[in-house]
């Protein structure tokens, strides 16, 4: 049940025309950034604390700055995380917060607490171009790429919001967007994450989840240690186009070979597989002895999500006789399998089922679903 819906300052905040926001830089961005301004490269590590730790957004504040650099960030740049919006507190204690951004757009964030960890799905894209047929988001169409400000800057207002007793431990890039697609605004906000001087968060804590986009999957490898969540859903080419159809780009076997090389970088360094739980679709005891011999290729542990129907959708969820007796046979096969729990199932902000707010040529055409924010806005 719903135990909190609140509508909160509906007004973004005003914003300096050409300001620089300073959200939108990384570490290495930031000392470039006082670079260009004759600054020393320590300022960046300086503001990083200022911003990311002490939760700092007033340049006054900044009291180990000089007076001219002051004045100067207050004449050209801003500190600018979208803003909350609308609040939605499920029985669970999973919160969905929808933001908005300076252009007016909407994203969606989802806090998932539990007893040791608090995690915060965080949304890439507002929408999303890969069509897979069993996920919402899908059905919203595309509409922009966030900037790193919009990335990082869900982590800042998610943890202003929830205070300093509920910390957010963990982070997975896996709300709505592609990840991979937006590839320099996510790897600049994961440095983010994972910076000490900012949220310093392990980078087995920080997890970008992808539907298989290889060519960046590979640049992943190349230039960010983070922890890699791969969205399979099937073990034949032909069933994976149908589901996830940027397979038909971008084959299993091309995949595979890009979860392997991904896997190399460490010792004992896993994969994480993802597997939505359809019914009659991909669950059959044929489909678990596939998905072994496909894993076995790849470090890897594997974790069932339970489908999530909404509105319109053409698929079932699996019975939970079926998956687990998925579970067990990928576990007695040697691959460690999870059944994903779903959380806050009774406001939508479960896996699959974020939608925020996009053009509105794309909800006339898959129907007009009502969302909490739509309906608080
Ligand atoms: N585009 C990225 C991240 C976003 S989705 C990706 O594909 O990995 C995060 C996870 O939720 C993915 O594994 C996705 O396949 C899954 N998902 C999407 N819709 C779902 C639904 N309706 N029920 C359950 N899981 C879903």
């Amino acid at each position: 049940m719903l135990s909190f819906f609140q509508t909160m300052n509906s007004a973004p905040a005003p914003v300096k025309p050409k300001a620089v926001n300073l959200l939108d830089f990384d570490r290495k961005g930031l000392a470039a950034f006082f670079a260009g301004l004759g600054e020393k490269p320590f300022r960046a590590t300086q503001v990083l604390k200022w911003i990311y730790q002490e939760g700092v957004e007033d340049f006054d504040q900044m009291t180990n700055f000089s007076k001219p650099l002051r004045a100067y960030l207050h004449e050209h740049c801003h500190i600018a995380a979208p803003e909350i919006v609308v609040e939605q507190i499920a029985g669970d204690g999973t919160c969905k917060w929808a933001l908005q951004t300076s252009c007016g757009n909407r994203v969606e964030t989802v806090f998932i607490p539990e007893e040791e960890r608090g995690t915060l799905c965080v949304s890439s894209q507002i929408g999303c171009a890969l069509a897979c047929t069993f996920c919402s988001t899908a059905r919203q169409g595309f509409n922009r790429n966030l900037t790193t400000a919009e990335i990082i800057g869900q982590v800042f207002a998610a943890q202003k919001r929830l205070g300093a007793e509920k910390k957010i431990t963990n982070v997975v890039m896996m709300g709505m967007g592609e990840p991979l697609l937006n590839f320099n605004n996510v790897v600049a906000a994961m440095n983010l994450m994972m910076d000490d001087f900012a949220y310093g968060l392990s980078k087995r804590r920080v997890t970008i989840s992808t539907s298989g986009v290889v060519p960046a999957m590979h640049r992943l490898t190349e230039v960010c240690d983070v922890s890699l969540a791969v969205s399979l859903h099937a073990v034949t080419d032909e069933l994976r186009d149908q589901l996830v159809p940027i397979n038909k780009k971008y084959p299993l076997r091309e995949l595979m070979e890009a979860c392997r090389a991904n896997a190399k970088i460490a010792p004992r360094r896993t994969v994480t597989f993802e597997y939505v739980m359809l019914d009659g679709i991909n669950d059959s005891m044929q489909d678990a002895r596939g998905l072994i011999k496909l894993l076995k290729t790849v470090p890897s542990k594997l974790n069932l999500i339970p489908f999530n129907p909404f509105p319109g959708s053409i698929y079932r969820c699996s019975s939970s006789a079926t998956i687990n007796r998925f579970k067990t046979m990928l576990n007695d096969a040697g691959i460690v399998t999870t059944v994903r729990k779903t959380r806050g199932e009774d406001i939508d902000a479960a896996c699959g089922q974020l939608v925020g707010q996009v053009e509105d040529k794309s909800r006339r055409r898959f129907g007009n679903r009502s969302t909490g924010s739509e309906r608080a806005a």
